[in-house]
């Protein structure tokens, strides 16, 4: 059967990471078997939501449904923060698959909670929603991705402290860059070397005391063994939905809609510029009836703004990011083509070896000092520093759900 919450934190606290990691402990504790421990995160343009749109599924095998029912209940109960105006957990518990589809809806683009309880009485789920049962909605996104077993597959390894804990996290740094070097490129974002920053250790006053994301179990927990850290209260390896592109849908420029997120391919359509806060803007046209868009790469994308200041108008690219205020904030592009440019400019006198100037429009250029004229302009070839393949925002910018390129294509 399988098990499926969400909506359980708040950015005061918990994390519905751990209570599935303490959920899959009690129903252990009570004679079951947890066959595998799903993380899926959901679209990250979603409003209602604390930091990363996750919800859990547990695989179980064994026992009385009712029972497991109420030791998820009552779980919940306990650990959820229901006292935040904005936390309203939801449980699943099914027997028959769900079907995907409603998984592919709730990652690309949103559902409501009508539709996910239409979709649980008709699959003969039970289920319960707290206060509005906004979690109905990952809850039942969880189990169809799970049912449907139609998602590219990564894992993660959490430890955990105890949730009362709210302090500063007793880890230390030069383990965390040990176990990226040992385990380097099957595990990713536990560290940012471009930018000297722990990527794998959160702020935010909840229980997790670190995550270690890599492509198989074997991989993260290798990585695990070499972090030295405060004594974790329990760990958890999770499967997950996180570096795979489950967000990502192709779209066509003209045809965008607000808080999905894209593929897109198009022509630079004007020279990058840097506006305030360091964020860097350009337009980016193509698709249907050549319609533009603005891309944004925001200040926290930190060396990639380089990259995407360097593109020039004509650049054929591809582009990853979700469209949000109407413009799309990237994840990560592909340079197809970024030919040379030809700059044109007045040219120099034979005669006296000064520039000349323009002799008024369509006129050609005339020097100042002894009258030679010319008819055409100098060219000059501007060499392009940006090569064709593939940039991304680096680690310290990563959003869970977007594939890094150190990731190989399984
Ligand atoms: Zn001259």
């Amino acid at each position: 059967m399988l098990i499926g919450i969400d909506d359980t934190d708040s950015p005061e606290g918990m994390c519905t990471t751990y209570l599935g990691a303490l959920l899959a402990e009690r129903l252990e504790n009570a004679g079951n078997t947890i066959k595998t421990a799903h993380l899926i995160r959901l679209n990250p343009n979603v409003k209602f939501k604390t930091r990363g749109n996750a919800a859990i599924c547990l695989e179980v095998i064994g026992g009385d449904t009712d029972e497991i029912f109420s030791i998820a209940e009552t779980t919940i109960d306990e650990l959820a923060e229901t006292d935040h105006p904005r936390t309203e957990p939801g449980l699943v518990l099914t027997e028959s698959p769900v079907p995907g589809a409603f998984y592919h809806q709730a990652v690309t683009s949103f559902c409501s909670i009508e539709e996910a309880q239409t979709l649980l009485k008709n699959t003969g789920a039970k289920f319960k929603g707290w206060k509005g049962g906004r979690g109905l909605i990952g809850a039942t996104a969880a189990v169809s991705a799970v049912s449907a077993s139609i998602f590219d597959k990564t894992w993660e390894f959490l430890a955990y402290r105890d949730h009362r804990e709210k302090g500063l996290r007793q880890i230390e740094a030069p383990s965390l860059w040990e176990a990226d070097r040992a385990t380097t490129p099957h595990t990713w974002d536990s560290v940012d070397p471009e930018n000297n920053c722990i990527v794998c250790v959160p702020h935010t006053p909840d229980p997790v005391l670190y995550g270690i994301r890599g492509d198989s179990e074997e991989w993260v927990r290798t990585a695990a063994q070499i972090i030295r850290s405060q004594s974790p209260e329990w760990t958890m390896c999770y499967q997950t939905n996180q570096g795979t592109d489950a967000h990502l849908i192709n779209g066509e420029i003209g045809n965008l809609i607000e808080g999905h997120s894209y593929r897109l391919f198009g022509t630079v359509a004007s020279v990058p510029k840097t506006g305030q806060g360091g964020h860097v803007s350009f337009l980016l046209s193509g698709g249907i009836d050549d319609g533009e868009v603005q891309c944004m790469a925001y200040e926290p994308t930190k060396g990639f703004r380089d990259i995407v200041r360097s593109l020039l108008p004509g650049d054929t690219i591809t582009i990853c990011g979700s469209l949000k205020e109407g413009s799309i904030n990237l994840e990560k592009m592909q340079v197809h083509t970024a030919p040379a440019h030809r700059r044109a400019e007045a040219p120099i006198c034979d005669s006296c070896g000064k520039r000349m100037t323009s002799a008024g429009k369509d006129k050609g250029y005339k020097c100042r000092k002894c009258g030679e004229r010319a008819a055409s302009p100098d060219y000059t070839t501007i060499a392009r520093t940006l090569v064709p393949g593939w940039y991304e925002v680096p680690p310290c910018a990563r959003r869970h759900l977007a594939r890094p390129l150190i990731r190989e294509l399984p």
